[in-house]
C-alpha cells in the first residue's frame, strides 16, 4: 500500500510541472498550448499578439512591410504620371 502510495503522488507531481499555462491569465492550457514568436504559451483567447502582452517586436516586421509597400506604391505614382 505504502509503495502504491509514492507513486501516485510522483505521478501527479510530475503533471503539474508539465502542465503548461497561459502567460497571460494564468489559465491550464491542454494538449494545445499555442505558442507565440515572443516565446510564450497562451490559451486559445490569449494567443494573438495583442491579447496578451507580446514581447515580439511586430512594430519592427510592420514598418519594414510598410516601406516596402509604399515605395511599391510610389513607382505604381510615378508610373501613372
Ligand atoms: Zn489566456
Ligand atoms: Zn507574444
Amino acid at each position: 500500500m505504502a509503495s502504491l502510495m509514492t507513486e501516485k503522488i510522483n505521478i501527479s507531481s510530475n503533471t503539474l510541472s508539465i502542465t503548461n499555462r497561459c502567460g497571460s491569465c494564468n489559465k491550464k492550457l491542454g494538449l494545445l498550448p499555442f505558442s507565440c514568436k515572443c516565446g510564450g504559451i497562451y490559451c486559445a483567447l490569449h494567443r494573438a499578439d495583442a491579447t496578451h502582452n507580446c514581447k515580439y517586436d511586430y512594430q519592427a516586421e510592420n514598418k519594414k512591410c510598410l516601406s516596402t509597400s509604399m515605395v511599391k506604391l510610389a513607382e505604381k505614382k510615378i508610373q501613372v504620371l
